[in-house]
């Protein structure tokens, strides 16, 4: 399996799974994916199936994960995805377990991982495979990164204690709730740098990016990222599609009489960077049977407004909103570039001049009347809606009084614009749960009147010893600190 950018020039040749692991973006600035997406056909699947029982989810993943993979030998990524997959840094044995909330309305809880959110579904398995691929080449790397919540503490849990990796990551003082800033603080691994800048994520953002424009610090410091473009996370995430699809076709097809290795399945996923949805896209143009995959967003509906009308316009940060599901608050997705690719059927010179040219010129990319964008739905199975702060907390209030089931208000989302499809699509409606309540206490609490239960291996984390560098906003002073900070190869 070779690699291409999304960009690629007619011609250029592929990369390796290990050549890409460790980067971002595409010199040319595309996005990684494979030549093409490997076919799962219907003997396939039923072998799933029975691995899935007989052996659990970290063995399929790494059966998924192989048609991706081809150079780390079979039994290696057996062993990576057993450890990335386990109790009890899962807190539930099927790692991601299926729950039916209503009648045909289901919940994938993808947020048993140590901080509570999907994020570590990727990051648990890019933790192993970084280890393993630096230990092979004898090279270490400094993870700098900025974060507002979800996607630093991942990555810190995923990192810790890591061999030959350092992490560096900044948080904006004074603006993360107390849980997260407990969940990051407290890691007393000496691989794990939290520094609190004097600034906003902005901020945080800015100074990420400065260091990395340094060319000389950046190659003496092994300076790299876990950004949501790192096509290892992306594929991580296929597996998560595979596991409920079998396991839901598992529990309905015997009710119904239907055959649960052809049955399909919708999904509705909480979205922001497009990046769970599109490993949605991706297993769905493997074979597994997903008939609908439904984007849902926040009030920050930069994707739904494509899905409805054809236009992709990324908003400019000012217009990004805060709100109260604040993991999808983004103002543009950064791995919808893949799908676009894939919807234009591979045409990467167009890409190019979409992405790499109209959108900067325009700050829009109008497909509306493309021929390709009348079958979003029809051969690629897309819809999308929007929620608001109103309809969050309805959700969170019924489903918790009907079906006795407390939402995060990120899946809330998912179920307010899952309900508006449900009745429109194939199968069973999957809400993919993103988060748990435990990391969002205050709008639990405005929906419901009560805070949200304590998993118990969160319980007294805001006790504990917290450590953290304060940090100036300004370049110099973070190079300073990576420099007197990190231990290179340790
Ligand atoms: C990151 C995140 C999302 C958005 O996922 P994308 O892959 O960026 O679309 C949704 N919900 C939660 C809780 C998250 O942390």
């Amino acid at each position: 399996m070779r690699y291409l950018s999304t960009r690629h020039t007619p011609g250029q040749s592929g990369e390796s799974f290990c050549d890409i692991l460790l980067e971002g973006l595409a010199p040319d600035g595309g996005l990684y994916l494979p030549e093409t997406y490997p076919q799962v056909d219907a003997d396939t699947r039923a072998r799933w199936r029975t691995l899935l029982a007989e052996q659990g989810y970290a063995a399929l993943a790494a059966e998924v994960l192989a048609l991706f993979v081809d150079d780390i030998p079979r039994e290696d990524l057996q062993a990576i995805c057993a450890r990335a997959y386990r109790t009890p840094a899962f807190s539930h044995p099927d790692i991601v377990p299926v729950t039916e909330v209503e009648d045909g309305l289901w919940v994938a809880h993808l947020s048993n991982g140590p901080t509570a959110a999907f994020k570590d579904m990727a990051m648990q398995l890019l933790g192993e495979l970084f280890e393993y691929e630096l230990g092979r080449r004898g090279n270490w790397l400094t993870i700098v990164g900025a974060t507002s919540g979800d996607t630093g503490s991942s990555a810190e849990y995923a990192l810790r204690g890591r061999q030959g990796l350092s992490v560096v990551m900044l948080t904006p003082a004074g603006r993360m709730t107390a849980f997260q800033r407990a969940q990051m603080y407290s890691l007393p691994d000496p691989n794990i740098i939290n520094v609190a800048v004097d600034g906003v994520f902005d901020d945080c953002q800015d100074l990420v990016k400065a260091v990395n424009m340094d060319a000389d610090f950046k190659q003496e410091w092994h300076i790299g990222a876990v950004n949501s473009i790192n096509w290892a996370r992306v594929v991580a995430q296929v597996a998560y599609y595979v596991a409920t699809w079998l396991r839901v076709s598992g529990q309905v097809a015997p009710r119904t009489g239907a055959d649960a290795d052809t049955m399909t399945i919708s999904v509705c996923v909480p979205s922001a960077n497009f990046g769970n949805v599109c490993a949605a896209h991706i297993a769905r143009s493997m074979g597994i049977p997903l008939d609908t995959l439904v984007v849902a967003t926040n009030e920050n509906d930069v994707l739904d407004e494509f899905f409805r009308t054809g236009v992709y316009r990324p908003r400019p940060g000012s217009e990004t909103l805060a709100t109260s599901s604040p993991s999808m608050d983004i103002s543009k997705a950064s791995n919808f570039e893949r799908f676009v690719h894939d919807l234009l059927g591979g045409d990467s010179q167009r890409v190019a001049e979409l992405f790499g040219k109209q959108l900067e010129r325009d700050g829009a990319i109008d497909l509306s009347d493309a021929p390709e964008f009348a079958r979003v739905r029809s051969d690629f199975g897309f819809v999308s809606g929007s929620s608001s702060h109103a309809d969050r907390l309805a959700q969170i209030a019924r489903v918790e009084a009907e079906d006795d089931y407390l939402l995060d208000p990120h899946t809330a989302d998912g179920v307010h614009v899952a309900r508006q499809w449900k009745r429109r699509v194939e199968g069973p409606m999957v809400v993919m749960e993103t988060a748990l309540p435990v990391k969002f206490a205050e709008t639990i609490h405005e929906a419901t009147g009560h805070l949200p239960p304590v998993p118990e291996r969160f319980q007294g984390i805001e006790d504990a010893h917290q450590r953290v560098v304060d940090l100036d906003n300004d370049v110099e002073a973070l190079k300073e600190l990576i420099a007197t900070r990190v231990r290179p190869g340790a």
